[in-house]
């Protein structure tokens, strides 16, 4: 691989300043910008398996990993060298291309549900081109959604939106029209009370109902004894597609996602993050009779010019192919429990309450006094402030959260005992400091 170039450590809150000048909030995704926790945002320069580099100069343990794509930590070998190979070979056609076709039926064999799929740029193209194959197929308007779960910022879903929405105080986002909000029913997470109400007060007009199987958007939650399948029994009933957000829990809790562990076939399935190896490729897919809905086999249009881009492909095969070949799962799932184990004994040692939920590779600490967090509201009686002191002790540490309480932390294959023995020695000190 190239050397970098040694770079000076910047200042980074000069950095900060200058990027204010030209990027809206400094940052191109609003997360990033510390709002939650305060301070003045970390600026990355480069990664290598499971730690970043700063661009002050120093190292830091890593397990935001850009929110979930990278489970192998940074720049992994094989993806790096199949991401330079297909850019060498041209990076963009507008054309088809076989390749994206040899990943299409790798995610198909990984996702029985999935009978066709259209690839996206992101996830938030992939949900909302999901939402409009189920309105087109069903002639329905209306859409249910979770509060606290979040879709991605089309208009229709950033309502009750969990993540970064939750984390600005906006779970209502200012410029979505007032009758787009309309279509869409906002219920609470494991209450299929709420569903069923929400079925009856719209009797034959719901098109779809959106899910995270396991919400990760605001921290993560579980899904009840019989929720999923509550769900899936009445939308079936109520001919409404069962549309799960796997953006997340996709190849990353399972290699065939939230549904094969549960054993649940959805109507439709959105994917992102990990299938793109860490470069920007999503996808929709599922029923065979939905997805014709789309163009060109359909009436519904959706399209993009880099859509199945040949880097990002190239890339999220080489991803699938190693999580095929390496089967990481298990390890990695050790490896969280391992580290969720030591942060539950650092809070009871710094006499700081703490509950951690955790399942496969991700986990989120939520700062509260109380029992599980089943749901929004339950979510919400974190203490955001304590996780901003804890954020920041971390970070003078050496160890790099997401910067905003309601989210999933991840742990990588690339992370070995030494990293985490490495961050539980500085969550002991962030929390007796706390
Ligand atoms: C990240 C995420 C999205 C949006 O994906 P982008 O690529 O950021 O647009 C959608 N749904 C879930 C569950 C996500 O976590």
């Amino acid at each position: 691989m190239a050397r970098m170039k040694k770079q000076k450590p910047a200042n980074m809150k000069r950095l900060f300043e200058r990027a204010r000048k030209s990027l809206v909030g400094g940052v191109n995704s609003p997360v990033r910008a510390f709002k939650s926790v305060g301070g003045t945002p970390l600026f990355v320069r480069s990664g290598t398996g499971a730690w970043i580099r700063g661009a002050d100069g120093k190292s830091y343990v890593d397990f935001c990993l850009s929110w979930g794509p990278l489970m192998f930590g940074h720049a992994r070998r094989e993806i790096v060298a199949a991401a330079q190979t297909a850019m060498s070979h041209g990076s963009t056609f507008g054309a088809a291309t076989e390749a994206e076709v040899v990943l299409a039926e790798k995610i198909k064999d990984a996702l029985p549900s999935i009978e066709l799929l259209r690839m996206t740029s992101s996830g938030t193209e992939a949900g909302m081109s999901a939402a409009r194959a189920a309105r087109a197929f069903t002639g329905r308007d209306l859409i249910i959604k979770f509060s606290g779960c979040y879709h991605g910022h089309m208009d229709s879903l950033l309502v009750a939106a969990g993540s970064g929405a939750t984390t600005l105080g906006i779970p209502d986002s200012a410029g979505v029209p007032k009758a787009v909000a309309a279509t869409t029913i906002v219920v609470p997470f494991n209450d299929l009370n709420a569903v069923e109400n929400a079925f009856k007060k719209n009797k034959g007009k719901i098109a779809a109902l959106f899910v995270e199987p396991i919400p990760a958007n605001m921290g993560v939650v579980f899904p009840d004894d019989g929720f999923l399948e509550g769900l899936r029994r009445i939308t079936k009933r109520e001919k409404t597609l069962l549309v799960f957000d796997e953006v997340i829990t996709g190849f990353r809790v399972a290699y065939g996602g939230a549904q094969t562990l549960y054993g649940i076939k959805p109507d439709l399935t959105v994917l992102g993050k990990i299938i793109g190896g860490g470069l920007p490729l999503a996808a929709y897919g599922g029923r065979r009779d939905v997805m014709s809905m789309i163009a060109p086999e359909g009436p519904a249009y959706q399209a993009g010019t880099l859509s199945g881009n040949p880097v990002a492909v190239a890339a999220g095969t080489a991803m699938l192919d190693l999580l095929k070949s390496e089967n990481p799962y298990p390890r990695m799932e050790q490896l969280a429990e391992y580290y969720c184990e030591g942060l539950r004994g650092a809070a009871i040692a710094a006499g700081v309450p703490l509950r951690i939920q955790s399942v496969a590779s991700m986990f989120t600490p939520f700062f509260l006094d109380g029992g599980e967090v089943t749901d929004y509201k339950s979510a919400m009686t974190a203490d955001k402030k304590a996780y901003g002191r804890f954020f920041h002790g971390m970070l003078k540490g050496g160890v790099y959260l997401p910067p905003a309480q309601w989210e999933a932390a991840f742990v990588s294959y690339a992370h070995t005992d030494r990293e985490l023995d490495f961050a539980l020695a500085a969550a002991l000190k962030a929390l007796k400091n706390l």
